[in-house]
């Protein structure tokens, strides 16, 4: 993972864009767009960027990552 996926992680998370809806549920706003959000689970997120990890990495055997997966990894830590 990116040291640019985590800052952005943490940005996420100070400025509030992290919000629970349910237990392994979360919303979680764009950084590039305000007015759009994600729903996001703990390791689902439907972000393009998550969607397109798949498409590059088909079959490597990795796990897709994103900025709001990583900002849930933080949210929790935070919050438990
Ligand atoms: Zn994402």
């Amino acid at each position: 993972m990116s040291a640019n996926t985590l800052r952005k992680a943490k940005k996420l998370v100070e400025s509030g864009g992290v919000s629970k809806i349910d237990d392994d549920l979360f919303q979680i706003k764009s950084s590039s767009d305000p007015d759009k959000s994600y729903f996001v689970t703990s390791d689902t997120c439907e972000c393009p960027g998550f969607k397109n990890f798949y498409k590059f990495h088909h079959g490597k055997g990795l796990k897709a990552n994103c900025s709001h997966l990583e900002a849930i990894r933080i949210f929790k830590k935070e919050n438990s």
